[in-house]
């Protein structure tokens, strides 16, 4: 990262860092893209300058994921929250019931939604121990009969993520992907479907990916609005109405630079080396407090705590004066939390974790 530009660490949750040559590359196009003469914000959808556009990004997130033939990549608007209720209206197939592992504030939110559309079982829930574990798979009560099941691979306000992808027999998994993706590899196979906004791990707010199986598509529910009808959506590239085209070109960078950089593969291994830094210093200490159980410990989002939460508000200032930002908790948890998608760079971890020493040295 080039530290004489006026950059800083944003440890957000989302919207988040995006990597420097993605923003410096979209500057230098930004009024001239590829000599078209044209902003890609002016270019209509329908033209070739943006057709070329879409088709690279769709063709470098299949080749990223390795999503199998058989899968619809579709670009849309509404965000993670959108398809809570977009994922109902067009998965329930003339089912009536779908099964929800609660893991924290996002599952909790989808099934809230969802209870607009059908039955909601909840299957397992880790609200007892205010989320801070994954219910044993074992333990589950799920419903052969249900639509679809439903989890959140990383929960990104709590710091919980699941490790592996659970086996649920024949219903289709669904999963809110929206702050893990691109991060690790993800075997599409074992979901009937997954879905995430754009703006955690992959580009800017605004643009919603949704991979589904073919046969699951067809057969939603008479009242989905076309522009959220996925068959819809899928039949016409996801150009039945205007796409978010600026979030897609950007999305779309993002997608190059993770090829560049070696692709899914060469991101987890940079993300678990991130993660262990700022965990084991967090593990060395008494000064600092995790919660989450260590088994499924999210890569993407630290969630912890000082000790003595008086000095909450010093901690934060300090950092803010070394350019580290955004690390206050999410509401409901409290605490701080450090949100370390693809783009934050070693740097940056290596940064914050001289800084937690450092203030633990003078207030320890
Ligand atoms: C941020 C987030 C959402 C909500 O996304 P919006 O784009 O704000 O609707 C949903 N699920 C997860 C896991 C998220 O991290």
């Amino acid at each position: 990262m080039n530290r004489d530009l006026h950059r800083v660490y944003n440890f957000s949750a989302g919207p988040a860092m995006l990597p420097q040559s993605v923003l410096q590359t979209a500057a230098a196009e930004m009024l001239d893209w590829h000599g078209s003469g044209m902003s890609v914000m002016e270019m209509s959808h329908r033209g070739k300058e943006f057709i070329s556009i879409y088709e690279q990004a769709v063709t470098d997130l299949r080749e990223l994921l390795s999503v199998p033939a058989n899968y619809k990549i579709i670009f849309l608007q509404g965000g993670g929250l959108g398809e809570n209720a977009i994922v109902p209206m067009n998965m329930l197939r003339g089912k009536n019931s779908i099964d929800f592992v609660l893991t924290g504030e996002w599952s909790k939110k989808s099934a809230a939604q969802a209870q607009k559309f059908a039955k909601v079982n909840i299957a397992a829930s880790a609200e007892a121990t205010a989320f801070t574990n994954i219910p044993e798979r074992a333990s589950w009560q799920l419903d052969p009969q249900a639509a679809y099941v439903h989890l959140c691979t990383n929960e990104t306000i709590g710091g919980v993520e699941f490790h592996d992808v659970p086996s649920v027999g024949d219903v289709p998994l669904v999963g809110d992907v929206s702050s893990t993706i691109l991060s690790r590899p993800l075997d599409v196979s074992k979901f009937g479907l997954v879905f995430g906004g754009a703006q955690k791990n992959i580009g800017p707010a605004g643009l919603t990916i949704v991979i589904v199986r073919e046969d699951l598509i067809g057969q939603a529910s008479p009242t989905t609005p076309d522009v959220f009808n996925y068959a819809v959506q899928a039949q016409s590239d996801s150009m039945y109405n205007t796409p978010p085209t600026y979030a897609i070109y950007i999305a779309g960078l993002v997608f190059q630079w993770l090829k560049a950089r070696g692709g899914v593969n060469a991101m987890e291994q940079q993300n678990i080396a991130k993660a262990q830094l700022l965990y084991n210093a967090l593990d060395a200490s008494d000064f600092y407090i995790t919660k989450v159980a260590k088994a499924c410990r999210s890569r993407m989002n630290v969630p912890f705590f000082l000790r003595d939460e008086k000095l909450n508000a010093a901690f934060l200032k300090g950092a803010d004066e070394r350019g580290l930002l955004q690390l206050k908790g999410h509401r409901v948890v409290g605490g701080m939390r450090a949100s370390i998608y693809n783009a934050m760079p070693l740097e940056g971890v290596q940064e914050l974790v001289a800084y937690l020493q450092d203030f633990e040295s003078k207030n320890g």
